[in-house]
């Protein structure tokens, strides 16, 4: 670490040989890229997986060689317009497992399934059903090869359980995980650089970017896949208060539920603000509608709170002429689908969660 700092310290212009201090991105001298050659080839790299039809990959090439450029200069300017078109690629073709996406690619179907007609195909069909589900859960275990989040992790485990027991620790720190792990596999599918998972005991836990999102459809998009995520293991975790009708099952879920609504909040950058600074005025409105509906008929409170500040932000902050319909959606699914999770947490499972 210390060489390479010092390395770095010394490095010089290959333009006129000047001494450069670390982190310059233009040699002050006579104005040459510092890391012109990184460029190069960085962009002959991004071109070539354009090419090839791997928009996913160049998008990961293109973004790093944004961040070597100077912001303001007219380059840095092309580089985010390719950054930009490439992610709403990305996006609109879901491309977002590439496990899936190679072994799709490589072969055709074996000839022994080829033969065996609709079952062949069924059975070929079911391979990246599979390949998928396998790239999900890879990228699952992946968080927990980080020292920094597994220590965090147990940390946390540790304070919720003195407070609550290590049945309901365990199930709510695996649920928060399951949610943070839903904003890293959305950041890989954009290519952008983030730290792994930290967990903060009481207030659950985050990923910090060490890229910035291109637009607010990206930085939505992210914001929204931890609850997303989160609310699939919280469905789980209640299928299985159901069929066990185990009670500690039942609390997990409606604490998981409730937790993931709260992230929804439209303020600052919890993941609802994210998701909401992507939304034009008129859309705004149409979320506060959905919340106030499930706050009338769920009678949980914190809908209106979350209403509240949606109301603010239709009303009084500023908002993007054009909004994101896909936000809109998810948004409006997550709050009715959250409302619909706690509320049968509590009718089904005699979940008593003073949460
Ligand atoms: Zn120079
Ligand atoms: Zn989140």
């Amino acid at each position: 670490m210390a060489e390479a700092l010092a390395a770095e310290s010394t490095q010089r212009c290959e333009g006129c040989g000047s001494e450069l201090a670390p982190r310059l991105l233009t040699c002050p001298s006579c104005r040459k890229l510092v890391h012109g050659a990184r460029l190069k080839q960085l962009a002959a790299d991004a071109q070539a997986a354009s090419e090839r039809g791997a928009p996913a990959e160049a998008l990961v090439l293109w973004r790093e060689a944004l961040e070597l450029l100077p912001p303001g200069t007219g380059q840095h300017a092309q580089v985010t317009a390719r950054v930009t078109a490439l992610s709403q690629e990305v996006d609109a073709r879901g491309l977002s497992v590439p496990i899936a996406e190679a072994e799709r690619k490589r072969s055709g179907m074996p000839k022994v399934l080829a033969g065996m007609g609709a079952v062949g195909l069924t059975l070929w069909k079911f391979k990246f059903v599979l390949a998928l589900l396998l790239g999900k859960g890879k990228l699952l275990l992946l968080g927990l090869t980080q020292a920094s989040t597994l220590f965090s992790m147990l940390l946390a485990l540790g304070v919720y359980w003195t407070a609550w027991g290590w049945r309901f620790a365990l199930g709510l720190v695996a649920c928060i995980y399951v949610h943070e792990m839903g904003h890293v596999a959305s950041l890989r599918r954009f290519g952008m650089k983030a730290s792994a998972p930290m967990f903060i005991p009481g207030l659950g836990a985050f990923v910090r970017l060490k890229q910035s999102p291109v637009d607010g459809r990206e930085d939505a998009r992210v914001g929204l896949a931890g609850p997303i995520w989160g609310s699939a293991a919280a469905v789980v975790v209640l299928v299985a208060a159901l069929v066990t009708e185990w009670k500690a099952l039942g609390a997990i879920a409606h604490a998981a539920a409730w937790l993931n609504l709260f992230n929804l909040l439209p303020l600052w950058s919890l993941d609802g603000g994210r998701g909401f600074r992507a939304l034009a005025r008129k859309q705004r409105w149409v979320a506060v509608a959905v919340l106030g509906a499930t706050w009338f008929l769920t009678g949980e409170n914190l809908f209106l709170l979350i209403g509240l500040a949606a109301v603010f932000q239709a009303s009084m902050a500023s908002a993007p002429e054009e909004g994101d319909a896909r936000t809109l959606v998810e948004y409006s699914a997550l709050v009715v689908g959250l409302g619909a999770l706690g509320w049968a947490a509590n009718h089904w499972t005699g979940a008593t969660a003073a949460l």
